[in-house]
């Protein structure tokens, strides 16, 4: 089953539920027997959204085991203080807000008993009789449960989605409890932008690694001999792994990465071309010998087809300034220009970044999960809520959407629907 189909399943589950009627709890769920009784019951408390209610539970006895059960509700949680209702919203008031276990207590204690902040939003209010006392540490032990259900989802996950041809990935680095550093490695469809389950690896240089993550996204349902091409940057770790183990993909440096590495060979060269000069002069020729060398390296970067670039490469080589940066160039050429091969239609040109500003916004750069484990399951956790979310309908100034309003799911041509994160995670 993938994330959601087992979706479907518990929120089917929890309908279900709800809809039983008095003649289905007459049937005993150990032994099947219908030759049961009702046998008392007893009141709960629990707290919802809107404040504290008083809910009985009935018991019946089975004739035919000899045992008592109860009746179940989709709206509790069994042996919870909080409804469903409630460990549901501090889970996605962490995740989808971005805000602090202590915030998030807080916020969801003030809608419950009308307290803290409520008195803050209605002036008028009056301090109530009854304090809800929900802690920081439950809304971590509620999180750590959501985390659990992401990392027992990650075998079969995305089995039969997307069938994903050319990836893109890319590591952010967390710094952990006792200055431990950690990178969470990442592994994206470039064409639907489906995230595979990530990894937090104690490095990008080790080929150990990359192999995690591609094994784990194996797991999840990616299809290895099915790939075509992955688009990275420089490191040396990833390269090992394609060479070694995936030997048919294609490897397209990240472009974005390339220009950094190039620059401080452009400030060199720079520098060269004014040696001798100073002053005005110097500054003024300095700027002249960058700007004809980017020209250059812009025409082979951003070549529409490999014979521009070939002839764009050319005049670069024939540049007085220009030899070095050409045969640094020239070791990277055909990873530069994999994107313009139409077999590898829908690889991307640079990593894909981007995603890490959803990260950071909900899960900061890490230092708040403290140990590996703890980030590895907020990053599982954090894929599946990205996998399911659709994107802003509208674009912004600096950013824009390439699906708006549609989640990666429905991208891949698996609609969600119904079916939220939350019930993927059988919460
Ligand atoms: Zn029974």
């Amino acid at each position: 089953m993938n994330i959601i189909e087992r979706g479907k399943t518990h929120l089917q589950s929890l309908y279900s539920l709800s809809k039983r009627t008095a003649w289905d709890w007459k049937r005993c769920p150990t032994c099947g027997s219908s030759h049961t009784c009702c046998w008392g019951g007893y009141k709960r408390h629990p707290w919802f959204l809107d404040g504290r209610h008083e809910v009985r539970v009935q018991r019946h006895l089975c004739h035919n085991c000899d045992g008592t059960y109860s009746e179940g509700s989709a709206l509790l949680v069994r042996g919870s203080w909080y409804a469903r209702e409630v460990q549901r919203s501090a889970v996605d008031h962490w995740q989808h807000l971005g805000t602090s276990l202590r915030r998030t207590a807080e916020v969801l204690r003030s809608w419950m008993g009308r307290q803290e902040r409520w008195l803050l939003w209605h002036p008028l209010a009056e301090e109530p009789n009854e304090r809800c006392y929900l802690s920081a540490s439950t809304v971590h032990r509620w999180l750590d449960h959501a985390g659990k259900q992401a990392q027992a989802s990650v075998a079969g996950q995305l089995q039969g989605i997307g069938r994903a041809q050319t990836l893109g990935t890319d590591g952010l680095w967390a710094k952990l409890k006792g200055q431990v550093q950690r990178v969470v490695l990442l592994l994206a469809d470039s064409v639907s932008g489906l995230l595979y389950p990530p990894v937090v690896a104690e490095g990008e240089e080790s080929e150990r690694s990359w192999q995690q993550l591609f094994a784990q996204a194996q797991q999840a349902g990616l299809v290895l001999k099915t790939l075509r091409g992955v688009t990275s940057d420089g490191a040396q770790g990833l390269q090992a792994y394609l060479r070694r183990h995936l030997a048919w993909v294609q490897h397209q440096r990240c472009v974005w990465h390339l220009w950094r590495n190039l620059s401080p060979h452009l400030s060199r060269a720079a520098s060269q071309a004014a040696a001798g000069l100073n002053g005005e002069a110097a500054e003024q020729t300095r700027k002249q010998a960058r700007a004809e060398l980017t020209t250059l390296l812009h025409k082979i970067m951003d070549a529409q087809s490999y014979d521009q670039a070939e002839v764009a490469l050319a005049a670069l080589q024939g540049h007085p300034l220009g030899t070095a940066i050409a045969t640094l160039l020239n070791e990277h050429f055909d990873r530069v220009l994999v994107h313009l091969v139409a077999y590898y239609e829908g690889l991307q040109r640079v990593t894909p970044e981007w995603y890490w500003r959803d990260f950071r916004l909900r899960l900061s750069h890490g230092r708040n999960h403290r140990s590996d484990q703890r980030l590895q399951r907020a990053a599982l956790l954090w894929a599946i809520y990205h996998n399911f979310e659709p994107a802003q309908a509208r674009s912004e100034r600096k950013r824009h959407y390439r699906h708006p309003g549609q989640s990666a799911l429905q991208v891949a041509g698996v609609p969600p629907g119904q079916v939220s994160y939350l019930d993927a995670l059988g919460l």
